[in-house]
């Protein structure tokens, strides 16, 4: 069992809390950067390699940008992503769409950007010619093998229920079409299971997809430039979890590599990745206050942020680990229920959950919201975005995003006048 520690310490947040009030999400400038350096030495074997970071999990542009500095490109799929990629300098083929019920819109935008495009169904070849008159000459399809996916540890999901990708057959008619079209340079996707908490998942794909790649080489006379393994890397939310070892998937991916794609002549091929989780997740946190505690028939922990801060407990009844700050070496005595605010009975960060006994006022860190944490959030309940603050290398904080206001939150009733003599 590892031991979940905040990245923060007590009288650091003490600090910082004097300047911005909770809740706020905090990230972890050293740890990001200590594991961006560790993604790109693990992959460091192949020559193309790229990670393309997944702009939804944490759509920060300071938190771009310091991926950017270890050679990361962005991961999109809507119009405000590629917004925002373009916002950081992040632009051409550093950009890889990978979307899905495309908007014309945005294929347009991604073109514009020079954007690596990431089809998501064969019918979209048609319908990117027709919206930006032309096929682009970089173009990569995403495969959806079907029926459930399954590697050495059991069943991991099931491809066979998911809107995405290209049916095998109709892979092999797309990218036909493509060259037909005037496509030089091809790209291969696929994204099978969510947060996978093991090393095996990568190689395993890599596995299926360097072998459709030989088959593609053989059948068709198209060379696959570039393999795309995508997301789903995880991280060990709970404190059962053995954390990935990203050199060790990437020695997994090495070996695959070598065994695969050389023999067949494919040893150029570059391999990319649209990590998001495993990049940012575990270096933010949300730091919340015990504002109320409530005896009913269970024991309540109120606290000031809610599932509008952090909707994973709600939606997939995810565990988050909490530390009660100056109650780590405490028992964990006390069974509670750590709730927010909305009137909604799945906002709960924690269910029966044993904890030091936590006094009003306490602050508690809600561990790994550093990816889709902040980004999921929502305004239900009128309850607004907090803030994020980045937890600098040299100890200081900074505001890299300010808390939604009252203001933000009206403004798009900018047709109602009455809302201009707003008083708060
Ligand atoms: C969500 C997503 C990712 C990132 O997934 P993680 O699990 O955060 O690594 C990458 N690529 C695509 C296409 C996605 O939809």
């Amino acid at each position: 069992m590892m031991k979940k520690e905040p990245f923060v310490s007590k009288e650091q947040l003490e600090e910082i809390v004097k300047k911005y009030p909770t809740p706020f999400h905090l990230y972890d400038e050293k740890g990001i950067r200590a594991n961006a350096q560790a993604v790109k030495d693990a992959f460091s074997w192949n020559k193309g390699y790229k990670e393309y970071f997944a702009v939804k999990a944490e759509p920060n542009p300071f938190i771009i940008q310091i991926l950017k500095e270890y050679g990361c490109g962005c991961d999109c799929s809507s119009m405000t992503e590629l917004m925002l990629s373009d916002a950081v300098g992040i632009r051409g083929e550093d950009i890889m769409f990978s979307s899905n019920n495309t908007p014309a819109e945005e294929f347009r935008v991604a073109d514009e950007l020079g954007a690596v495009i990431n089809l998501d169904d064969i019918t979209h070849i048609d319908f990117l010619e027709k919206t930006i008159g032309k096929i682009p000459e970089t173009i990569s399809c995403r495969y959806n093998p079907g029926g459930v996916y399954e590697i050495s540890n059991g069943i991991m999901d099931n491809p066979g229920d998911a809107k995405y990708g290209f049916t095998k057959e109709q892979l092999f008619e797309g990218y036909r079409i493509l060259k037909e079209k005037g496509a030089k340079r091809f790209g291969l996707h696929s994204f099978l299971v969510s947060n996978t908490v093991t090393n095996d998942y990568y190689p395993a794909l890599a596995k299926t997809l360097f072998e459709l790649a030989v088959e593609i080489q053989e059948k068709l006379g198209i060379k696959i430039s570039f393999i795309n393994l995508s997301g789903g890397v995880g991280i060990a939310y709970t404190p059962e979890q053995t954390p990935n070892d990203i050199q060790a998937i990437g020695e997994g991916v090495h070996k695959v590599f070598d065994e695969v794609l050389v023999p067949a002549g494919l040893g150029d091929t570059a391999i990319y990745t649209e990590m998001g989780r495993f990049m940012t997740g575990p270096y933010g946190c949300l730091v919340t206050r015990a504002v109320h505690e409530k005896h009913t028939y269970k024991d309540y922990i109120g606290v000031d942020a809610c599932a509008a801060n952090l909707m994973r407990p709600a939606m997939y009844g995810a565990y988050h680990h909490i530390t009660v700050m100056g109650k780590e070496n405490e028992p964990c005595e006390y069974k509670y229920d750590v709730v927010g605010s909305l009137c909604e009975n799945n906002d709960k960060f924690a269910v029966d959950r044993m904890l030091p006994k936590i006094e009003t006022g306490d602050l508690l860190v809600i561990h790994d919201t550093g990816a889709h944490g902040f980004a999921m959030g929502y305004n239900y309940n009128g309850r607004l975005w907090s803030a994020e603050v980045l937890l600098k290398e040299d100890g200081s904080a900074q505001l890299i995003r300010r808390a939604q206001t009252p203001k933000d939150y009206f403004a798009t009733f900018d047709c109602f006048d009455i809302l201009k003599d707003m008083k708060y």
